[in-house]
């Protein structure tokens, strides 16, 4: 499962932030996760559940996970789609499928409350 090895990761990162802040409790892990980052939020979540509570600073900590919607842009005529969870099929505009999409990729660590 590759969203184990995510959270592995994400753990040992938690770690390094927490010894350079002196922190011994992690409350909040907020992670930005794209449509597009190829992760299965279910499976995240799950594997940060199982990881988080074998670890004393993590035990108590809560994973937010936020998913930003996207935009797409008609590479024909430069229309723009703001706002797809999904990517659309068609051009609104001129009905060409050649939909290119605007970020939506992203792995991020966005924001960690520790004590
Ligand atoms: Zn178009």
């Amino acid at each position: 499962m590759h969203e184990l090895s995510l959270v592995q990761s994400l753990m040992e990162q938690l770690q390094d932030l927490a010894t350079e802040n002196k922190a011994t409790k992690i409350i909040t892990v907020t992670m930005e996760i794209g449509p597009l980052a190829g992760v299965v939020i279910d499976s995240f979540e799950f594997a940060f559940e199982a990881l988080a509570k074998d670890n004393p600073l993590t035990t108590k900590a809560k994973l937010v996970i936020s998913k930003p919607a996207i935009s797409y842009s008609c590479l024909d005529c430069q229309h723009v789609v703001d706002n797809c969870q999904e990517r659309p099929s068609l051009c609104p505009a001129c009905q060409a499928p050649h939909l290119y999409p605007d970020g939506g990729d992203q792995l991020i660590l966005s924001r960690i409350e520790m004590e």
